[in-house]
Parts: C-alpha cells; structure tokens; sequence
C-alpha cells in the first residue's frame, strides 16, 4: 500500500467514525428533546390524564367523574380559606417500634417520594372563616395505614382542638392499621379514640370526612366516631374488605355493598357530599355549630 492509498484508508475510517459519532449525537439529542410522558390513567374509564389537570379539576376524572386519591397538602389548599394553614405536629415521624425486616428503608424511601413525614399531616386554618384543626390522610404512604406516628397525630390534633376550643375535622383514607408496626399501631386505635372523646367532652365538634377507601383500624376507631360523619361519593367504607366478607361467609354482597351511598342508605354516614361541595359544607356545618366549638 502506498502513502496515497494509506491516506485514502484513513480517511474513509475517519468518515466513518464522524458518521457514527454523528448518528450517536442525533440519537442523544432525540431522546433528550422526546417530552416524558407523565400520563395518569383512569382506572374507571380509561381516559390519560396528567397531575397538572388532576390538580385543576380536584383530582377528579374530567370524563367519568371517578375521584382519585388526593395529596394531603392539595386537600388542605381546598378546605381552607385561600388555601392558607400552618401545619401543625410536623416533627412527629414514623420509627420502627418492633424492628420489622426492612421497614426503615421503606419509610426512608416513601418520604423522600411523597415530602410527607408519615400517612397523615395537621394543620390550622380558617374554613369560611371559622378557626377548625384538621387531620388529612394520604394514601401514597403506605396505604394511609395508622401506625404510632399517625395516631400521636390524631391524638395531639385532638387535644390541641380541645384545649383551644377549636372544631376537629378529619379527612380519612386508609387501609387501617400499619402492620410493620404490629401491637403499636393497634393500640393507636385506643389511643385516638380516647382522644376524641376526651374532645368531645370538652364540648368539642368533631367531622368526620371519609374517603376511598376507609377500612380497617381506622373505620374502627376515630374515623367512625364523628359527631357528624361525611363520606365522598363512591368510597369504600368498611372494616374488613368486601372480598374477605365474601369468602368468610360464603354468599354473594349486594351491589354497592360498603360504598358511601351504601353507609348512608344504612345510617352509617350522615351525608354523602361531592368533593366540589366540600369546603362550602363544612362552613356551612362550622356556622352552624360556631357556639359549642369554633370560639372565634
Ligand atoms: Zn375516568
């Protein structure tokens, strides 16, 4: 070979690893300009949405009405007036009181996913004007399972509401006790529940909100302890879910068995109330009950 034809080799490598270089760089840039589909389904019809819409329309589905879970910090932003709360209890979070296998690293990973300390969050704030302690729980923590950290927030909201002479509102959902948390999280059940109690002695008003789903430990104690209990429509409202009833006893539910409109045909739920119409109930309920609990 001479140097010509040495020359000419070289440059046909060359070419060709520009050629490749090339192609590399207009793959990269492909992917990079490609927008992330962040698409949220339906479960009930379907239809794709995304978080930016769900937040306008209250996490709501546009198209079929189905309501999906709402972020604890977008619940409170909708019940209070403006949006406006102080947060209350934050520095209460979730330990491993029985050394369950891999439950710290869970915790660790759940918190910084979701920003939240544990399965519910406090606040204070004014609802139609009217000061009210609310507790709301959020689903993306381990199902909104009730474990020590939770029920000594429901249990401090309590006692915070009653010694400021303060109405209580909770917005359950949950799928009940936490069982990382074994024997803890049941006692949390006595716990919250004496708390209420304790605030309703004192004169106190506590609401009851329940959404999807609102089962297990929770159903069984605070949540079902309300002086007026609200529900969202369609929310599975139960102790034990529909499936285990069905294997336990053998026989067919009937339809709705456990939703919220079941409850309220039942007497178990004094009314069944669209998210929409949330805030402007419980205004509505906190006037109306301003001299036994809301002081100003
Ligand atoms: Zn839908």
């Amino acid at each position: 070979m001479d140097n010509n034809q040495n020359m000419a080799k070289e440059s046909e490598i060359f070419e060709s690893r520009k050629m490749k270089l090339n192609l590399l760089k207009a793959f990269r840039d492909a992917t990079a300009r490609k927008p992330k589909i962040e698409g949220v389904e339906c479960p009930a019809c379907g239809a794709k949405t995304d978080d930016a819409e769900l937040q306008n329309s209250m996490y709501i589905c546009e198209h079929c009405g189905h309501y999906f879970p709402m972020p604890a910090d977008k619940r409170l932003q909708s019940i209070y007036d403006d949006g406006e709360h102080e947060l209350l209890f934050a520095d209460i979070e979730a330990k491993n009181p029985i050394g369950f296998p891999g439950y710290k690293v869970k915790l660790g990973e759940l918190k910084a996913k979701t920003g939240l300390d544990d399965a519910c969050v406090c606040a204070k704030g004014k609802i139609g004007g009217h000061r009210a302690v609310a507790v709301v729980f959020d689903t993306r923590f381990l199902m909104g399972s009730m474990g020590t950290a939770v029920g000594e927030k429901v249990t401090r909201a309590a006692e915070y509401a009653a010694e400021a002479k303060l109405p209580l509102i909770v917005f359950a959902s949950s799928g009940g006790a936490r069982m990382q948390e074994g024997i803890f999280s049941l006692m949390q059940m006595a716990k919250t529940s004496a708390a209420v109690k304790r605030h309703s002695d004192n004169g106190g008003l506590f609401i009851s909100v329940l959404s999807h789903p609102t089962t297990g430990g929770v159903t069984a104690s605070f949540a079902s302890l309300g002086d007026i209990i609200l529900a969202e429509p369609k929310a599975l409202i139960g102790f034990a879910g529909p499936r285990v009833i069905e294997q336990t006893i053998g026989e067919k539910l009937p339809d709705g068995f456990q939703l919220s409109e079941f409850q309220l045909e039942h007497g178990f739920a004094d009314a069944v109330i669209e998210r929409k119409q949330l805030r402007e109930t419980l205004a509505q309920l906190l006037k109306l009950h301003r001299k036994g609990g809301a002081r100003r």
